[in-house]
């Protein structure tokens, strides 16, 4: 009889949650159409889930071709002020999904401009998130990729980091600005939620003699947790949902008696988790 448990910390975090959440629950009550800018997040389930709800994915380009009062959901990487003055502009209802954390830091970002700091974001120059806050200092910012410099910087500058951003670049980059500036002020912006799953799968692993990672193979972060727990667990298998549960698995769980680690990526909803179990477990909806 296997025995299977569930990382501590697993599947959606707080932002895609609540931005998941709120895309779904936007139909109530709307005659006009909803479209989210951009893909909501990186899982088919839930694109899927929300196409079935009539929700499409567009992009800025579209946003000419939408009626008055149809309806843009903004998701947790959040936009520029730019992007958001547009849709008010084109008469299009907003529901700003922007993680609560990524608009701390756009307000940050717009209060300091407003003080004539220079706006430093520490993150990757094409990641969506870091386009968002950039928009909210007129594009202005000097990005700096994993921390490092690529030319002087000026004297009196603000410091942010994309929420994914690696302590390490965060260090490597403050460094550099304490070298460079006369005056800086620095907010330490990474959010706890991927190093918390990771520590998390990490210490399940180690005690686990088989583990499981659910999420879409299209998401870094789940890639990510695939290699640690790989690292620490041998007998460690990649799945996508419920369907993709394969022999090479099965053969593997009903070959004994085990402990069974369960992990997912942080754009992995609770369903894909519970349908998992569930068919791991041989309940009778998902059995095979
Ligand atoms: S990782 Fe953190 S900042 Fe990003 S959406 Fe999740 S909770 Fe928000």
């Amino acid at each position: 009889m296997n025995n299977i448990v569930l990382a501590d910390k697993a599947g959606f975090c707080f932002g895609v949650k609540r931005a998941v959440d709120e895309a779904l629950a936007s139909q109530k009550g709307k005659a006009k159409k909803i479209y989210t800018l951009g893909p909501l997040i990186h899982n088919k389930d839930v694109i899927s889930r929300l196409q079935d709800t009539d929700i499409h994915t567009i992009d800025i380009n579209d946003i000419y071709r939408l009626e008055k009062g149809d309806t843009v959901i903004l998701r947790s990487h959040g936009v520029g002020k730019d992007v958001i003055n547009l849709l008010k502009q084109r008469q299009l209802d907003i529901i700003d999904a922007t993680c609560p954390y990524v608009k701390h830091i756009h307000n940050i970002v717009e209060k300091y401009y407003n003080m004539d700091y220079k706006i430093i974001i520490i993150g990757d120059p094409i990641h969506p998130e870091v386009i968002g806050i950039n928009g909210w200092c007129e594009n202005s910012a000097i990005v700096l990729e994993h921390g490092y410099a690529k030319g002087k910087l000026p004297g009196k500058v603000c410091v942010v980091c994309q929420t994914t951003e690696k302590q390490e670049s965060f260090k490597r980059a403050i460094d550099i600005i304490s070298d460079q500036c006369r005056e800086f002020v620095v907010f330490n912006t990474i959010c706890s939620a991927t190093g918390s799953r990771q520590s998390s799968a990490a210490e399940l692993a180690a005690k686990m003699d088989v583990m499981i990672v659910i999420g879409d193979k299209s998401s870094s972060n789940t890639n990510k947790l695939y290699e640690i727990c790989k690292n620490k667990c041998k007998d460690t298998f990649y799945i996508e949902n419920h369907e993709s549960i394969d022999e090479e698995v099965y053969s593997k769980i009903n070959s004994g008696s085990f402990n069974i680690g369960i992990t997912a990526g942080a754009s992995t909803p609770d369903w894909v988790i519970d349908k998992v179990i569930s068919k791991l477990k041989g309940d009778k909806d998902h059995g095979r």
